[in-house]
């Protein structure tokens, strides 16, 4: 019965997302099968969680699009999510939830809650911070780098990070599936998952500033991520070759998923 209510409601948010050029096709099976699995949870924190985390970042994505697009070239991927991406900002939040139903252990529903923090801390992060005037700094050694390079920061794209993972904290106590006992104090859960959402999502400025891989533009000269630009092949001049956005982004959310386990403890 789960199983079921699981593929029709994610089918739902799904074709909603694809209508609406939020998901690539990919993107809407791989949807599909995130929420299902969250939904056999029997409890909706799960999927809920996840819902708030995919409708916020599509919406920023969607805000000032016109004026993002100038930039956006320079980012490895569109505006659809493909399956790809799907997998990196939702894999480890699944994996956490697995892990919850084989143990039924408290600690996965705070790594649950400091994974979507995280993915939901560096998606509002690139998607305000991008339109800041400011121009964003290497988290590394605070040198002034392009907008919409990895492993840069801006003020604007900061506080809108905190902001995020708030909102995932503050979700995730209000829909919490476990008993008052096993729960951490209202204010401790909040910053708990607050602070994991920002760790994550430093972690995955620090990699964006390292070993991400970046190529070089023949045609334009801009650093992009992706292995081609303007058309032509771009050639990788730093970084590991396998380190893409999403692998980041992967380890990222893997990351404050287990940040928010020491910290909840
Ligand atoms: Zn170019």
């Amino acid at each position: 019965m789960h199983l079921l209510i699981g593929i029709i409601s994610s089918a739902a948010v799904a074709i909603t997302a694809y209508r609406k050029h939020a998901l690539s096709a990919g993107g809407s099976v791989a949807a599909v099968v995130v929420g299902t699995v969250l939904v056999t949870t029997a409890h909706p924190f799960w999927f809920a969680l996840m819902l708030v985390f995919f409708v916020t970042s599509s919406a920023w994505s969607r805000y000032k699009r016109k004026l993002k697009r100038q930039v956006a070239q320079q980012f490895a991927k569109g505006e659809r999510r493909d399956a790809l991406q799907v997998m990196a900002n939702g894999g480890a939040a699944v994996l956490f939830a697995c892990m919850y139903i084989q143990w039924n252990d408290p600690v996965w529903v705070w790594a649950f809650t400091g994974s979507l923090a995280s993915v939901t801390a560096d998606t509002w992060a690139t998607e305000i911070g991008v339109l800041s005037s400011a121009r964003p700094r290497s988290v590394l050694n605070g040198r002034k780098v392009d907008t919409g390079e990895s492993g840069g920061v801006t003020l604007a794209g900061t506080l809108a990070a905190a902001a995020g993972a708030a909102l995932i904290a503050v979700c995730g106590y209000v829909l919490s599936p476990l008993d008052d006992v096993a729960m951490p104090p209202r204010w401790h859960y909040i910053f708990a998952g607050t602070a994991a959402g920002l760790i994550g999502a430093f972690v995955d400025s620090l990699l964006g500033a390292t070993v991400q891989r970046q190529c070089v533009c023949h045609v334009c000269q801009k650093t992009v991520e992706s292995l081609s630009h303007c058309g032509r092949k771009a050639s990788p001049v730093r970084g590991v070759s396998w380190m893409t956005n999403d692998a980041v982004n992967a380890i990222a959310s893997f990351s404050g998923g287990v940040a928010c386990i020491f910290l909840m403890g």
